[in-house]
């Protein structure tokens, strides 16, 4: 047990800041006095920052060694360094942006780490062993779920190495701009979600008949690699031949038997960690995720790098006042001016609709601490660790490399890890410091707690618990250790928690053309 209940604790993440956060749960009442000899001129609830020293009106506040604001008036040291009391700087330009300029780190290769994976004819690892039915229009979503439930019931016990069964159901299909331009992104997506490395290369269609979207376009004529099974296979439910919904739910049976015996044929076999494809992300964020979990995350990231694998990490508005950091971290101008481009691409996105990069934080991300966007990003931006950027994915594009990868995404935690899905995700690492069930049929998810108190409430929701950095338990470089060992357990069959309890978030597809 931690005495962090009891000793004042504050953490500095740099040591130019002149706000730390509150470490204590509960918060800290006025009056409180830290072991260093600063007093607390106001109550300050947990993870929220206290000003380090004197601050006029308009003076920079730093934390991670980054203005995240200006003092909205003057304040004390020891006051609460508020929302309310911290003006929001502009967003960073995009010309003029350091370019590749930070001389890659040494990073020693990582080697003899493996996980038990499935080997795919393309190429690609599977972490599970699951047959995905992809469906060209919501309008069949129901019959497919009826009948995922069938095969589930009656067909899944005779293929025991096939994990599940899923539906791969969205909104999209029907009703929409299918010309217009940023369509591509929804139909990419759904495309390359659907050859997913945990799904064998066995891809299977449900269409209605008269949609927008007809198989031929999702899956031009060899777009799946022979080797991956060629063709789709595909049910339309306006054929002809259906006569009665059973006819419908016969057929999408017979059809997944076919590709449930090729998919029990598949082994685990003992593969590189460099197989391994993680997309990491956060949701629910508080002041700790960028303290704990994200570090840890961070850490993390580097040893997958250093072991040959492959780490996305996404979410345009929380990289978005970091641009600089990362156009400087690019392996090459190339991958800056892809960076770039994706930011200003979404800057425009965001415009048309009204709002910018600040309509990210949440009522939740301000509860706990974080009193900007600005500040949520220097938090958000260190699960991508140290490593050179070797390359950038546009919204709903399939991996070409293996390295850290920028893959543009929303933040949104269901159209992100959606995203991540196509670009080839097999395992998916998630913080949260608020708490939130997340979870994903398609691909194993663990969730990272960033403080204690959350890790012990949500026992067995939450897989590692980052919290004890903040308390003197566990160090960053523990952590990240620990999350890099489950991630090879997990990726050879162990269950999260997510899995045990079967929670999965509905896929999310980016639309960003208008729909009719
Ligand atoms: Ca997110």
């Amino acid at each position: 047990m931690t005495d962090t209940t009891k000793t004042p604790l504050y953490i500095r993440m740099h040591s130019n800041d002149n706000v730390a956060i509150v470490v204590n749960d509960g918060g800290l009442a006025a009056g409180t006095v830290f072991p260093d000899g600063l007093t607390l001129v106001d109550a300050v609830p947990q993870g929220h920052k206290v000003a380090l020293a004197d601050l006029a009106e308009g003076d920079p506040v730093l934390r991670y060694n980054v203005t995240i604001g200006f003092a909205a008036r003057a304040l004390s040291r020891g006051s609460w360094v508020s929302e309310a009391t911290l003006r929001m700087p502009g967003a960073r330009e995009l010309d003029g942006l350091p370019i590749a300029t930070r001389k890659a780190p040494v990073m020693e290769p990582l080697e003899g780490y493996t996980f038990e994976g499935y080997r795919n004819a393309d190429g690609s690892v599977g972490t599970r062993n699951i047959l995905a039915i992809t469906t060209t229009v919501q309008c069949v979503s129901g019959v497919v779920e009826h009948a995922v439930k069938r095969i589930k019931d009656e067909l899944l016990k005779k293929y025991p190495n096939v994990d599940d069964v899923v539906g791969l159901e969205h909104t999209y299909g029907c009703g929409v701009a299918i010309e217009a331009p940023g369509a591509e992104i929804p139909i990419r997506t759904l495309h390359n979600i659907s050859r997913n490395p945990n799904f064998g290369g066995q891809a299977m269609v449900v269409s209605l008949g008269c949609e927008k979207l007809q198989p031929a376009r999702l899956f031009p004529k060899g777009s799946i690699p022979i080797a991956s099974g060629g063709d789709p296979s595909t049910v339309c439910l306006q054929d002809e031949a259906h006569v009665g919904f059973n006819s419908m739910i016969d057929s999408i049976m017979r059809t997944a038997e076919v590709h449930l015996a090729k998919l029990d044929a598949r082994r685990r076999e003992t593969c590189p960690a460099s197989e391994l494809v993680v997309g990491v992300q956060c949701g629910g964020s508080d002041a700790f995720s960028g303290v704990t979990a994200n570090p840890a995350v961070g850490f993390a990231t580097d040893l997958l790098v250093r072991a040959g694998a492959t780490v996305m990490f996404s979410e345009v508005t929380e990289v978005r006042d970091g641009i600089d950091q990362l156009t400087a971290r690019a392996a090459n101008a190339e991958v800056a001016d892809a960076m770039i481009r994706e930011m200003a691409w979404y800057d425009a996105y965001l415009k048309r609709g009204g709002v910018d990069r600040s309509a990210n934080t949440t009522p939740g991300n301000k509860k706990g601490g974080l009193s900007n966007i600005v500040e949520k990003a220097m938090g958000s931006i260190v699960k991508s660790g140290t490593a050179a950027i070797t390359g950038v994915l546009s919204p709903g594009e399939k991996l070409k490399q293996k390295g850290l990868i920028y893959a543009a995404t929303p933040a949104s935690d269901f159209i992100c890890g959606t995203l991540q899905l196509a670009a080839g995700m097999n395992l998916h690492v998630f913080t949260t410091g608020r708490g939130t069930p997340y979870g994903l049929a398609e691909v194993p998810v663990i969730k990272v707690a960033t403080r204690n108190d959350l890790a012990r409430r949500w026992h067995d929701l939450m897989d590692v618990n980052a919290g004890r950095i903040a308390s003197g338990e566990a160090s960053i470089e523990d952590v990240g250790w620990e999350l890099f060992q489950l991630l090879l357990a997990v990726a050879s069959g162990r269950k999260t928690w997510a899995e045990h309890w079967k929670l999965h978030n509905a896929l999310t597809l980016f639309n960003p053309a208008p729909v009719t």
